[in-house]
């Protein structure tokens, strides 16, 4: 799966981990949030002050977990990493947040998956860096306050409206994360192929680019199985038609939707007439998850005008059906 929402082995994990950008002048992209991040970590550095709590949200692989490790080093302060589904107990949290040094950023992935008692947890560290927690059961038990040490929380999502609203008031500063344009992703292609000294040529790059979903892990996953392509199919160089080959062969197609999307399409044109279909009857149609296709597959669809979401359920604009080979119904053929 070219789209699975997170790295799909442990050996991509560990590219992933190498091909991260350390340092804020390295992430390309996202202008608005680099220059906001910027102001406020130099003046929370300034201050000596942790760094106000910071949400970040977007569709999966557009950077989040790679900015909450340049808040941390930035800040130069330490980072403890967790995520929602984790946490199961309030003790687990209690025991990250004792443990934190002055400043020190806390990442919690998946946030809107914190349980409503670990949430309630996390409200007074959040506000007076101190925590009640409970000792000892029935009769005996009392609840005692422990103080923290300042710390900075950075919570990931995929969808800002799944955090309740006390969560959500809780954080200074909110960044959506946006898709990335094509000379971005052109930039973060060429620069992953020299960490893992691959050759690329810039229109290679930008072929690349061009189909990879706006998402700069798809970017560095499709690089690498290009570059193995380019390697026992061709010279080992990254050209547009080594590219373009390899990608054919990915299943990738020119708009950059892989098999996935197009199951999608294909589902609301021929099986719902074009919609608008229910989410429930579009996931049972074909074989996924609600949240996949909220969170992974649609918003990018959405984003590049080939997906409605209407009231009465998803609806693909006349592109989808131009896409699929077809004319949409009232219009003249592709
Ligand atoms: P998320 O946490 O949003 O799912 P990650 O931070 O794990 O995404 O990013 C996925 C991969 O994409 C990382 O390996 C990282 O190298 C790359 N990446 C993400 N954003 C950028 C960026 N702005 N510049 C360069 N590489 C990036």
């Amino acid at each position: 799966r070219l789209i699975a929402p997170s790295a799909a082995t442990p050996a991509e994990e560990a590219v992933e981990r190498a091909l991260r950008p350390k340092r804020l002048a390295e992430y390309v992209g996202q202008p608005r949030i680099r220059e906001q991040l910027e102001i406020f970590i130099s003046a929370a550095r300034g201050r000596s002050e942790p760094l106000d709590h910071v949400l970040l949200f977007g569709p999966p692989g557009l950077g989040k977990t790679t900015l909450a490790h340049i808040i941390a080093a930035e800040m130069g302060v330490g980072l403890r990493q967790t995520s929602g589904p984790v946490l199961e107990k309030p003790g687990d949290l209690a025991a990250l947040l004792t443990n934190l040094e002055k400043n020190d950023v806390l990442f919690i992935d998946e946030i809107h998956r914190l349980s409503p008692i670990v949430e309630e947890i996390l409200y007074p560290a959040l506000e007076d860096y101190q925590i009640d927690i409970m000792i000892g059961e029935g009769p005996a038990a009392r609840s005692i306050k422990l103080d923290l040490q300042p710390f900075t929380l950075v919570g990931a999502t995929t969808r800002a409206g799944m955090l309740t609203n006390p969560l959500r008031d809780r954080f200074g500063i909110i960044a959506r994360l946006e898709f990335y344009d094509v000379p971005d992703l052109a930039k973060i292609v060429a620069r992953s192929a020299d960490l893992l000294g691959a050759q690329v040529t810039p229109d290679g790059a930008l072929e690349i680019a061009r189909r990879s979903r706006g998402t700069p892990r798809i970017a560095n996953r499709l690089l690498r199985r290009v570059r193995d392509y380019a390697e026992v199919k061709a010279s080992g160089r990254i050209d547009t038609k080594v590219a373009d080959a390899a990608l054919a062969m990915l299943e990738v197609d020119a708009a950059g939707f892989d098999l996935m999307d197009r199951k999608l399409l294909e589902a609301i044109v021929h099986r719902f007439a074009g919609g608008p279909v229910g989410l429930d009857n579009l996931a049972a149609a074909i074989g996924e998850e609600r949240d996949t296709i909220e969170d992974v597959l649609e918003p990018y669809l959405i984003q590049q005008g080939y997906l409605q979401r209407t009231p009465r359920g998803r609806v693909a604009s006349a592109a989808a059906w131009r896409h699929l080979g077809l004319a949409a119904p009232g219009q003249a053929g592709p």
